[in-house]
């Protein structure tokens, strides 16, 4: 029963509520703050103030008590988070532990989770590329899923206007499949990054090696310095939380704009149970929150609601959320809610040597990470036995030698002076996988968490699709490889499990027909108007670019429609 102590419910009365403070909830809640609306945004984790509470941000690797390295222990009790390659001593304490939130894992999925204001928009990678039409025109013309409901001309003026704000590098292209954007300066190739490209160019002028795309301000422009943000230092320091605002996070950039309008409330430790559906008035009327320290249920209304809690969290707030009107989850009358689930398949790298251009060695750090390979299988024609393409990262660095068993002065001179060996090479892919009906989540029956929230089942996987396409990832990038001529190729195919890719989308798709989705064009809920969900889990297929930028440019979108709505008294 809902705490009556505490404040009445006018007090307790918002015109917006937004569930979830990471990249998708902190453009909804500027948005709306932005368009005066009292918005109150509901996060289940302790808050992160930028600058202050990035308590490693400026240590130095001596000062670590295992110098950065997580001990055993640590590793051996979190198996999950420990997969994950950002999870050290400096970032630590923004990752979920694999105890503290547990689910079942009906078939292996590691959920890599951030649970505090923010979320992980303090850990995320920046990589940002736009879908093009060959992704919002891929189940269409590829028979899968279902057909969009919009296509890339419908995103791109929200592609604009959310990097401009947020500040992405990158050059322009020209490439239809990976529009260009509103972009500050890219950050160059270094030489072998270079060599590549032109290699891979000349000899296959359909595949491009280009500077991979990055939320990182390499040229501040005034919106970001009226941000309090400023030029990125090229630390690569980032998952510690940045103190120049130099790559784009809730903390750093969307938060502290929405405040300042005056319009937002902030409430840390609240996690959300589920939406308050009033089948009367035939709309939700507000959100059950257990408060995180003390356990104790509160209320809290408003008249749109926002769903922005990372697209897992998003499918159990939603299915969580029953009533006599949905026994079966929020909207969810299509009965789609939690199915067609997907990810982005990063189970194969390939790594080198390049025994050329030793005259040059790479000089500081590039916080883009090097190069990048947009899609270019069955791009215009189907010419494989699978379906859809990858697209992968590419590196190169000179690899360095420095004999570290001496002591005083010889070690000293040694790590100034090391060894320069042959250049090191690498690329990763990240594949499109096809939502599945078969791939869901859903609640337990009897099982449930410290707040009360049913566990969550997940049940998610790889497909024969997913093999072939690894396969020819590898030996695609073998021949282009070879042709570069670098030697002592290594294919790794790792057994990643579904979810470390940590590009999780589906489960509330978005659609045309309310009976097969459960969001239309707008990302509002075919049979609940006044809510909206703009994160992974709004997203029919998963393309094979980075999703987080396009959360965002849908998120600003669907804001501007449900206020406009609002406004007319239509929801
Ligand atoms: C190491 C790493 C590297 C990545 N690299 C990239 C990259 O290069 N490019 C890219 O596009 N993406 C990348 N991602 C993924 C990216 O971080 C996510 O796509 C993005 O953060 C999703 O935004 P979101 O708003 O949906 O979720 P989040 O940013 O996770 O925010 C969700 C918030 O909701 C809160 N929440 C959850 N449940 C509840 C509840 N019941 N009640 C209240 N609050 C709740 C959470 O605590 C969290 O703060 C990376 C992620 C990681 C961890
Ligand atoms: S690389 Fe740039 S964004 Fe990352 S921590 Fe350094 S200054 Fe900040």
């Amino acid at each position: 029963m809902a705490n009556i102590n505490i404040d009445s419910v006018k007090d307790r009365t918002y015109d917006a509520i937004v569930i979830g403070s990471g990249i998708s909830g902190g453009w909804s809640a500027k948005e709306l703050c932005e368009k005066g609306l009292k918005t109150l945004v509901l996060e289940r984790g302790r808050d992160v103030k930028h600058i202050k509470d990035y308590p490693t941000t400026n240590m130095n690797p001596w000062e670590f008590e295992h110098r950065n390295e997580m001990p055993y222990e640590n590793k051996k009790e979190n198996p999950i988070v420990s997969r994950c390659y950002a999870y050290h001593e400096d970032a630590a304490h923004f990752f979920v532990k694999d105890q503290e939130h547990p689910y079942v894992q009906d078939k292996p999925f590691d959920w890599i989770r951030g649970y505090q204001v923010g979320g992980k928009s303090l850990l995320w990678a920046r990589q940002t590329q736009r879908w093009s039409d060959f992704d919002f025109e891929g189940p269409q013309r590829d028979g899968f899923a279902v057909d969009w409901p919009i296509r890339y001309a419908d995103l791109k003026p929200w592609y604009d206007y959310v990097e401009r704000f947020a500040g992405i590098s990158g050059d322009k292209d020209g490439l239809p499949e990976l529009p260009d954007g509103e972009f500050l300066p890219g950050y160059p190739l270094n030489v072998v990054e270079k060599y590549f490209k032109q290699k891979v160019e000349g000899k296959y002028p359909e595949r491009k090696v280009i500077s991979a795309r990055c939320a990182h301000i390499s040229k501040p422009q005034p919106i970001h310095i009226e941000q309090g943000r400023t030029q990125c230092q090229n630390r690569t320091l980032c998952q510690r939380g940045c103190p120049f605002g130099g790559y784009f996070s809730s903390n750093a950039s969307t938060l502290p704009w929405a405040a300042k309008t005056g319009n937002m409330t902030l409430r840390p430790d609240a996690v959300v149970h589920s939406i308050l559906y009033d089948k009367d008035k035939n709309r939700a009327i507000g959100v059950k929150v257990i408060d995180r320290n003390t356990k104790e249920e509160i209320d809290f209304f408003a008249k749109v609601i926002f769903v922005n809690a990372a697209a897992i969290n998003t499918n159990l707030i939603l299915l969580n959320s029953k009533s006599e009107r949905f026994p079966n989850g929020l909207g969810n009358d299509s009965g789609t809610l939690g199915k067609y689930v997907a990810f982005h398949n990063y189970s194969a790298r390939i790594y080198a040597e390049y025994e050329g251009l030793l005259d040059y060695a790479t000089a500081g750090r590039n916080p883009a990470g090097g190069g990048y390979i947009p899609r270019f299988r069955n791009l215009h024609k189907q010419e494989t036995d699978y379906l859809r393409g990858y697209a992968a990262g590419f590196g190169a660095w000179r690899s360095q030698h420095s004999d570290r068993t001496g002591w005083g002065d010889d070690l000293k001179n040694s790590l100034l002076n090391p060894e320069w060996g042959n250049w090191g090479v690498g690329s990763h892919m990240m594949g499109e996988t096809i939502p599945k009906e078969a791939s869901y989540v859903a609640l337990d029956k009897t099982k449930n968490d410290d707040w009360g929230i049913p566990l969550l089942h997940i049940s998610v996987d790889y497909d024969d699709n997913d093999a072939k396409m690894k396969k020819d990832y590898l030996d695609t990038m073998e021949d282009m490889f070879t042709e570069a001529g670098f030697t002592n190729i290594r294919r790794d195919e790792n057994s990643q499990a579904p979810g470390l890719d940590i590009h999780e989308m589906g489960g509330a798709r978005m659609g045309h027909d309310p009976k097969t989705s459960v969001l239309n064009k707008w990302n509002q809920m075919h049979d609940v108007s006044n809510v909206f969900v703009t994160d992974g889990a709004a997203m029919t297929s998963t393309s094979t670019q980075n999703p987080s930028l396009t959360y965002m440019a849908f998120s600003a979108r669907s804001v501007d429609y449900a206020v406009k709505e609002l406004k007319k008294g239509a929801i």
